[in-house]
């Protein structure tokens, strides 16, 4: 079955094989990875591994910490809010352009001062905001936006404007390594792994370290960064195996597909083929994002009515298409498109889509 779920989402084959192998047993362990301790060093070894494939990957400088956490994205909801802005008489500005910034916007609201300094709730988010489209203070916290809206489908194709002083922040979490990032134009960026990097229970910050001080030392231990900085990510428990899992995905892009330009190749190829097929379809298919700002990860499109939809959602199912169904808020199909997706996967889609508007258009 080809799995377009939006999350947790595929992986890719030879890593899942891998895992297979060394589940028993990991080598040089005598046991299982599950059970080992965190401190043993053969673990260490290992998170410093996928920590270190991280950096070459995204060519990420030793200016900049890399963390890993648990809690989700979610949690980075708060914790960003506590660490930067909780105690400061300054404003946490908000580009609103989906709905996981929705939710962000409401945790950190919880901890001080928030502007939405842009919203497009006006058209469904179906579009992103230039830099006339906004403003944000010199003396801001921080200017926060997700560069990728998974439910939406619409991505930034770089960075947003932010004044120099400014910390960006990003939520990356369903596009985080689909293409080269420039981390230094960040002040922290953090993505949950369920997507292009691991299975459901790490999430990676990357921090820049002259932020690690800012926060007010009472805030929870767990939400400090300093405290996972200063302890290696083993300032507790860390989720040893979605670690060692998320060390194999990135040194298979690192080794098998050859780094993220060559990722961001792939997948343009892979979402244009799509993206090329609601285009040419007569407005049977209408795409949710405006054109301009496509995702390379989640592809959203509606049908003539909730009634095709269905059908079409149904049929695919039996062509081994599975998990297309749009997210309510949306409605229609969305496809999500992960680095691990096969072209096979995004050809079969493909392949179907076409047939499917032939048979019930005009
Ligand atoms: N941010 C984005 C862009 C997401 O796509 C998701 C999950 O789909 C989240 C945040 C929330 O992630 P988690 O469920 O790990 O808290």
């Amino acid at each position: 079955v080809f799995n377009f779920s939006a999350g947790p989402a595929v992986l890719p084959e030879s890593v899942l094989r891998e895992v297979q192998e060394e589940f028993l047993c990991l080598p040089g362990a005598g046991a299982s990875l599950l059970e080992i301790s965190h401190r043993d060093k053969l673990f260490v070894e290992i998170l410093h591994n996928a920590e270190n494939t991280l950096r070459s990957l995204l060519g990420i400088s030793d200016d900049y910490s890399v963390m890993f956490m648990q809690g989700g994205a979610t949690l980075q909801f708060s914790a960003i809010a506590a660490n930067l802005l909780r105690g400061t008489d300054k404003t946490a500005q908000y580009l609103l352009t989906g709905s996981w910034g929705k939710k962000a916007i409401k945790e950190a609201k919880k901890e001080g001062k928030v502007v939405t300094a842009y919203d497009s709730a006006d058209t469904n988010y179906d579009r992103l905001p230039t830099a006339a489209d906004y403003t944000c203070p010199d003396d801001a916290a921080y200017l926060y936006y997700c560069s990728n809206e998974t439910i939406q489908g619409v991505q930034f194709g770089s960075e947003p404007e932010c004044p120099a002083s400014v910390p960006l922040v990003s939520d990356a979490s369903s596009d985080f390594l689909c293409r080269p990032l420039p981390v230094d134009k960040y002040g922290l960026l953090y993505a949950c792994a369920q997507k292009n990097a691991g299975p459901a229970g790490v999430s990676v910050v990357v921090m820049r370290k002259d932020l690690l001080d800012i926060a007010d030392p009472n805030i929870p231990g767990y939400l400090h960064y300093k405290n996972h900085h200063d302890n290696d990510s083993e300032w507790n428990t860390p989720p040893t195996f979605a670690i060692y899992v998320l060390g194999k995905v990135a040194r298979w892009l690192q080794n098998d597909i050859g780094g993220l330009a060559k990722m961001e190749e792939l997948n343009r190829e892979k979402s244009q083929s799509l993206y090329k097929i609601i285009d040419e379809s007569n407005g049977f298919y209408k795409g949710h994002a405006q054109t301009d700002c496509r995702s390379l990860m989640n592809v959203t499109f509606n049908l003539p009515s909730e009634e095709m939809t269905a059908k079409f959602v149904s049929e695919a199912g039996s062509h081994r298409l599975a998990a297309l169904k749009g997210h309510r808020s949306v409605g229609g199909i969305r496809a999500s498109i992960y680095n691990a997706m096969p072209r096979e996967g995004v050809q079969a889609l493909g392949d179907f889509m076409t047939d499917f508007a032939s048979r019930n258009s005009g």
